[in-house]
């Protein structure tokens, strides 16, 4: 049994974290900010509210409690936004990250798994993106989380720091049986925002450009279940017991499906029409994305549970359709 501290567990991807530590007998600690997570999906291990901007609030949470590790999700993750503010992006996933590891210095944990993205890699040149594409973010989200991955490598060389970045690609999906799921209080996803179009909640489903150079022009994507993500970080604290150093991993499933494709299987899926506009190109936006995981299969013996879009979309409708009384109103 390990003692995690788990920054950004509030939040949808850290909060499928927390599920599948505890479910797998792990000391759990959830650190948030509340700032897009949600005290309710705090549902396994204690919560120490702080703030990765507040190094003293950092110093309480280590302060008493003892970690092998930490898993790092605390980011502003939206790519549209980032355009518009990049500054914010900077702050909070560069300045943010650079505290928290100054923060396990001081309390001695060296060992971190840090929430990555497939926007550090930018228009692809390859079908599938392996870790060696090059690196070259066309968003300031991107460029931020890549800086984050240099200081990872940097602290690697010079504190002896051992980390693993996962790279997702589109994280998707949800565990309804166990309150979780994607609940943003502004939605900017495409499926959590298909899934509402198919409710009749809110404005139309705007489909953000379909003149790309794509089999039917719109964007293409790889979705991966948060399931799926939380095992692979379960198996990256595992890898950092051998291997020393900062390691980088792509995670999805290999496949992209296209954003009308992603409408007709909500549609299937859900028995509802998805009534729908098409809206200008948004800011920032690759026209495909999709990972090639064969380093993670094999060096961290990553299997994929949900490799196929219907039961990912199936599993987000459960949730959408029948939210808890914590759901953000106009989410
Ligand atoms: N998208 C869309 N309408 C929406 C939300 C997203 O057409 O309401 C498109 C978006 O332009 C992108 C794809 O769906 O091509 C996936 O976007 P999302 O924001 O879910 O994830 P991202 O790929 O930006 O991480």
């Amino acid at each position: 049994m390990s003692g995690l501290l788990i920054c950004g567990g509030a939040g949808y991807i850290g909060s499928h974290m927390a599920q599948w530590l505890s479910e797998h007998g792990h000391n759990v600690t959830v650190l948030d900010n509340l700032s897009t997570g949600h005290r309710d999906a705090v549902r396994w291990g204690e919560f120490v509210e702080a703030d990765l901007l507040n190094p003293a609030s950092l110093d309480k949470a280590f302060q008493g409690r003892c970690f092998d590790a930490v898993m790092h999700f605390c980011a502003r993750s939206l790519v549209g936004e980032s355009v518009s503010h990049p500054n914010a992006y900077y702050t909070n996933n560069v300045t943010g990250t650079l505290n928290l590891l100054d923060a396990m210095r001081r309390h001695d944990v060296d060992r971190i798994v840090f929430s990555s993205t497939a926007a550090v890699f930018g228009n692809p040149i390859n079908e599938r993106i392996d870790e060696d594409h090059p690196k070259n973010p066309i968003n300031p989200y991107g460029a931020s989380k890549l800086m984050a991955e240099r200081i990872l490598a940097d602290a690697a060389t010079a504190y002896g720091l051992r980390s693993v970045a996962l790279r997702y690609f589109n994280a998707a999906g949800a565990l309804p049986d166990h309150g979780i799921g994607e609940a943003h209080a502004c939605e900017t996803h495409l499926i959590p925002n298909v899934l509402r179009a198919a409710l009749g909640n809110g404005p139309a489903l705007k489909v953000f450009g379909d003149d790309y150079s794509t089999a039917d022009g719109t964007c293409v994507r790889d979705y991966v279940h948060v399931q799926d993500l939380a095992q692979a970080h379960s198996l990256a604290l595992a890898y950092m017991d051998n291997n020393e150093g900062a390691h980088a991993f792509n995670l999805g499933n290999g496949r992209g499906f296209s954003v009308r494709e992603v409408i007709d299987c909500a549609r299937v899926i859900s028995g509802h029409a998805i009534p729908y506009e098409v809206a200008s190109r948004r800011e920032g936006d690759p026209a495909t994305l999709v990972a090639s995981s064969q380093k993670a299969r094999e060096q961290l013996g990553w299997q994929p549970r949900w490799t196929e879009l219907a039961p990912i979309v199936e599993s987000a409708w459960r949730w959408h359709r029948d939210p808890p009384s914590w759901f953000p109103r106009h989410a």
